[in-house]
């Protein structure tokens, strides 16, 4: 023991506490690291072939040629595998192999021959490359002892790879005949992927004949491989159970005891950030392997069985989610490869692999959990369909739900058992005694899940109805995009278009001033009591462009409320004129603007608008040309553009200084969230983004503003255009009270590929509302209440 590079006296400690201390200790570890959440992931098992080179005594995996129909699973075999996968909603394909079956069966040397494969491994890149292309399903490389040339290829099509240390004990009876599970081979192995950058999942098997002393040696020589490269992800620590038809089938099952030692002493000598897993299945109680400090329940497949324990189903997902939430913890869908490593894609990922991952990640960089098949979108050049969406999509459609889309999202709100413990409950119980919410408590409140989302809804819900009461409020308005015509190039926008020339992509437009006036008239005939004026920010266009623009509307419906120009339309026609900001918007409201939408905010983190929008205001002008507004008395609001590049810390950067705004001017009027719509923008057809914010991340953000804004701002408004009618009822019920505008001609979200229509009438926002016993309320732009039930 003189040789492991951890101290004697903790070893000491290891072996002599009793198993309630160390558990105890474990989990407390646990917690400090990774709070409540548990993580599992979702994936099918892809036995490629079930002949190996190694003969283990406890081993059912392995089968002689003669038990085989054919040595290798056929590419059409993997496929549908990982199609039935996809379907399901699955995030990872599995490929579960023996070593080296070539090297002592002519039979897989021929097989693979015959196919043009020089190695198992060389098969193994070949299937898993066709699985990520057509299903979009992750690949995990399990392939045991490899080379590193071999670690190499399989990094360019597999996220993540694994081999099980299993034990360092060279005399082990069990590994007699297994040339791979000679020790120094393994640990070349664990060290060659840190070399390559690859992450890792190792572990240890429990039970085999090694001993206490035997699993910490093992232990920290993961501990010590992670320490210089970094790249172990997880650690899985199984137990052995003897099956029948092994060497070992009359050997005695690792002991509970036993196994649940080793689970808490890897706890406590791993570093914290590495998530330790246990597979439920193994044990019939499997809730207490979480009281000994595990946080991730490993793969759990909806479609194919443990190949490796063929004889031990995985628990069905209710359950594992209703043992995970009686001990206080959520669960949470994650990808083969950890949050922090798809995080990092630049030292992590080859190249190949970044959209691939990014695809399937939620802001933290776990897996999509809105349920429903999910595949990689093809899409083709459609026919011009003059100003709305430009792509449609082909082959196989999901039907997760994304921002946009007329799928009706999952129901989160209200939740059936809303609870929180830990740093979300501690930190909504330090909001009710005052305490102000900061960055790193939203961010904090980002992560909630399951019940903790119920409790977050419950809470904002709470604040909405003390604030504002039960009123649900609408403003009767049109949208009036003067021109899709714009010289910026926000990454995210479908609707913009370049000069006739250069468009290769839909129809340029600019309407003129009796255009804009008679749509003014048309909607004051339908009622309206507010036009929103946005558009692209084109060529020609000098300061007195928008001044001309407010003056015919002002001019056809001198009743109207002008709700236009964004602060780059503001900045940019200032800067035209020469003139400052102040003496602009002075201007503007002479003409008759009334107030400004908040959007052009985006996200206000210049790093991200570095990424989504370089050329756009930075946030500081952003906020100055608000600032200016509200000094001259022009109200606005806080948009927020959610769920294409950014983290939760970019959304938290962007509450804390509209609310310093707030705080300030007192000028803006409402919150009002935007997911970004995926499906028809530049950057997500570039491989460069993801497909907009998951329904829970929705859901977070309105509640989380909710309460985050309380007592600066009273209305949070959930955009009906982007969130869908189902998702809106929801929403309502956590922290909103405002359903925004009729929006007649809304382009802008649908030629992002959005497909909620274009307008809105009083009667389909009373479906909505009633319910809810809620009563809905028309306002106009500054929440005056317009309907005869107002306050009722
Ligand atoms: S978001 Fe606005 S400024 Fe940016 S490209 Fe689109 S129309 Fe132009």
């Amino acid at each position: 023991m003189s040789s492991l590079p951890i101290d004697q006296s903790f070893v000491d400690d290891l072996l002599t506490l009793p198993l309630d201390e160390l558990m105890l200790r474990a989990r407390n570890v646990r917690d400090a690291a990774h709070g409540t959440r548990v993580t599992f992931s979702p994936k099918v098992f892809i036995p490629l072939t079930m002949l190996c080179r190694d003969k283990c005594g406890y081993c059912t995996f392995a089968q002689p040629p003669a038990r085989l129909e054919k040595p290798y699973m056929t590419a059409e075999d993997v496929l549908a595998i990982a199609r039935q996968g996809a379907r399901t909603g699955c995030q990872e394909a599995l490929f579960t192999l023996g070593e080296r079956p070539e090297e002592r069966y002519d039979i897989a040397a021929n097989w693979l021959r015959d196919n043009g494969y020089d190695s198992t491994v060389h098969y193994l890149h070949d299937m898993a490359k066709l699985v990520l292309d057509e299903t979009g399903l992750l690949p995990h490389a399990n392939a045991g002892a490899l080379y590193n040339d071999e670690l190499a290829m399989l990094r360019r099509v597999s996220p993540s790879q694994g081999m099980m240390l299993e034990s360092l004990r060279d005399d082990l009876e069990c590994h007699r005949g297994a040339p791979d599970k000679e020790p120094q081979r393994r640990i070349n192995t664990l060290c060659e992927a840190g070399e390559l950058a690859i992450p890792f999942t190792s572990g240890i098997l429990v039970g085999i004949g090694e001993e206490r002393r035997d699993r910490i040696e093992a232990l920290a020589l993961i501990a010590a491989a992670h320490a210089k490269y970094g790249h172990v992800q997880e650690v899985i620590v199984q137990n052995f159970l003897p099956k029948a038809g092994t060497a070992m089938h009359k050997a005695k099952p690792c002991p509970e005891d036993e196994y649940l030692w080793s689970i808490a002493v890897a706890r406590l000598i791993l570093p914290a950030s590495i998530h330790l897993q246990a597979p439920p299945n193994l044990s019939d109680d499997f809730g207490i392997l979480l009281d000994a400090g595990i946080d991730d329940w490993g793969g759990v497949s909806p479609v194919t069985a443990d190949h490796v324990n063929p004889e031990r189903p995985w628990p069905a997902l209710d359950r594992l989610g209703d043992v995970t939430e009686d001990r206080g913890m959520v669960l949470a869908p994650r990808l083969t490869i950890y949050p922090e490593f798809a995080t990092a894609p630049e030292k992590w990922l080859d190249p190949a692999l970044h959209f691939p991952v990014m695809d399937r990640t939620d802001a933290e960089g776990l897996g999509r959990d809105d349920p429903g098949a999910f595949w990689p979108e093809k899409v083709t050049a459609a026919d011009v369909v003059h100003d709305g969406a430009e792509v449609v999509l082909v082959g196989h459609k999901s039907t997760q739900w994304y921002s946009g889309s007329n799928v009706k999202p999952m129901m989160l709100v209200p939740h059936p058992r809303p609870a929180a413990k830990g740093r979300i409950a501690e930190i909504i119980e330090g909001h009710r005694n005052g305490q102000e919410l900061g960055e790193d408590e939203v961010v904090a409140l980002f992560t909630a899940r399951g019940p903790e989302v119920g409790y977050l809804a419950d809470y904002a819900d709470e604040l909405r109805f003390n604030t504002v009461g039960n009123n649900v409020t609408w403003v009767h308005n049109r949208n009036i995009n003067y021109t899709n015509v714009c010289t910026y190039k926000c990454k995210f926008c479908g609707f913009s278009k370049g000069p006739l020339s250069l468009n290769l992509r839909g129809t340029p437009y600019l309407l003129t001033l009796d255009d804009i006036a008679d749509r003014a008239v048309e909607a004051a005939g339908m009622g309206a009591t507010e036009v929103t004026l946005q558009g692209g920010i084109h060529p020609d266009f000098d300061g007195d462009y928008y001044i001309d623009v407010t003056k015919a509307v002002k001019s056809a419906v001198p009743d109207m409320h002008v709700h236009g120009f964004t602060a780059l339309e503001v900045t940019e026609g200032a800067n035209r004129n020469g003139e400052s900001l102040r003496e602009y918007l002075l201007r503007l409201k002479e003409a008759g603007l009334a107030s400004l939408p908040g959007t052009a905010a985006e996200i206000l983190d210049d790093d991200i608008r570095a990424i989504i929008c370089s050329d756009k205001v930075n946030t500081e002008e952003w906020l100055e040309c608000h600032r200016q507004a509200h000094s001259i008395g022009l109200h606005s609001n806080i948009t927020i553009m959610f769920g294409s590049v950014e983290h939760p810390r970019s959304w938290a950067k962007h509450m804390v200084v509209t609310r310093e705004l707030q705080k300030e001017t007192g000028g803006f009027t409402e919150f009002i969230p935007l997911p970004f719509v995926h499906m028809a923008s530049p950057i997500y057809l570039q491989r460069k983004a993801r497909r907009g914010p998951t329904f829970r991340e929705n859901v977070l953000m309105h509640a989380i503003g909710r309460i985050f804004y309380h007592g600066h701002i009273d209305n949070v408004q959930v955009s009906w255009v982007k969130i869908g009618t189902a998702g809106a009822a929801q929403l309502l019920q956590a922290g909103c009270n405002d359903l925004g505008g009729t929006l007649m001609d809304e382009n802008i979200s649908r030629a992002a590929g959005a497909n909620h229509g274009q307008m809105m009438t009083e009667g389909r926002f009373g479906e909505i509302v009633a319910p809810m016993r809620r009563t809905l309320v028309q306002r106009n732009t500054a929440y005056k209440f317009l309907s005869p039930t107002a306050g009722a």
